[in-house]
């Protein structure tokens, strides 16, 4: 069985004493593949020092994230450019809009955002989505923006089914996590009315721990809590999701 985790910070500070261990939790619980979303430029490093470690495993994503939009957002931009144009990423991530820890950056937000969508086009590479109270923003983006080219994931899927559909509509598979596995999470009423072809699996460690480990440090390990959720949402064996999901991944990312 072959997990794939699509949406894991393994180069967080939180994991700096523990790494390999985490790491080999992971593989043990059947993770395999991990797609790597950046932050900023000040974890480039860190990232690309984990790709060297890991490199038949981990996978990376450029890009800024929306809560680290800030007055020098244009000189970051630059930075996920630059890195764009020296090697190889397997998707523009994480982007999108934020509402949730600062809305007077609003605008900033959204030039980062569009922007950033651009470059995806203009390198052929999926989008991943960061949506926190910020659905309305991001379909209007997404209204204007799409096309056949434009994909990607919606990460930390959190909507309605409406929010959901819509997404879809979008060419985004829905990024499933441990917000599933929450009592208030309401994702999991929904879930089994979307196909499975539209969702991938993630943890978005060290963040957003499932259930019974919730408000502690997350870590791909605990994907296990997603997969058995997932499963009996959908009344399949854990094995078919992981190799559905795996497939997905597959499609988004294109390794
Ligand atoms: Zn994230």
């Amino acid at each position: 069985m072959i997990i794939t985790d699509t949406h894991t910070h393994l180069y967080s500070e939180a994991f700096d004493d523990d790494r390999d261990a985490m790491m080999d939790r992971a593989f043990s619980a059947g993770v395999k593949r991990f797609f790597i979303p950046a932050i900023d430029s000040s974890y480039s490093k860190a990232m690309f020092d984990l790709e060297e470690r890991y490199p038949d495993n981990v996978h990376l994503m450029m890009g800024l994230h929306p809560t680290h939009v800030k007055e020098d957002y244009k000189e970051e931009l630059k930075h996920v450019e630059t890195w764009l144009k020296k090697r190889s990423f397997v998707g523009i991530g994480e982007i999108g809009i934020d509402l949730y820890w600062d809305k007077s950056t609003l605008s900033a937000q959204q030039a980062a955002f569009r922007y950033q969508i651009g470059l995806a086009k203009e390198y052929k590479l999926p989008i991943v989505i960061h949506c926190r109270e910020a659905f309305q923003e991001i379909f209007d983006l997404l209204e204007d923006e799409k096309s056949d080219d434009l994909f990607g994931i919606f990460h930390c899927f959190t909507g309605t089914i409406e929010d959901a559909h819509r997404a879809i509509s979008y060419n985004m598979k829905l990024g499933i996590g441990g917000v599933v596995t929450f009592k208030n999470g309401k994702i999991d009423k929904f879930l089994d009315q979307i196909d499975l072809e539209h969702i991938v699996l993630e943890t978005d460690a060290p963040y957003l721990a499932p259930a019974p480990y919730r408000g502690k440090r997350n870590e791909s390990g605990y994907i296990k809590y997603v997969i058995q959720k997932v499963a009996e949402i959908y009344k399949l064996p854990v094995e078919k999701i992981a190799e559905v999901t795996t497939k997905n991944s597959k499609d988004v990312f294109k390794i």
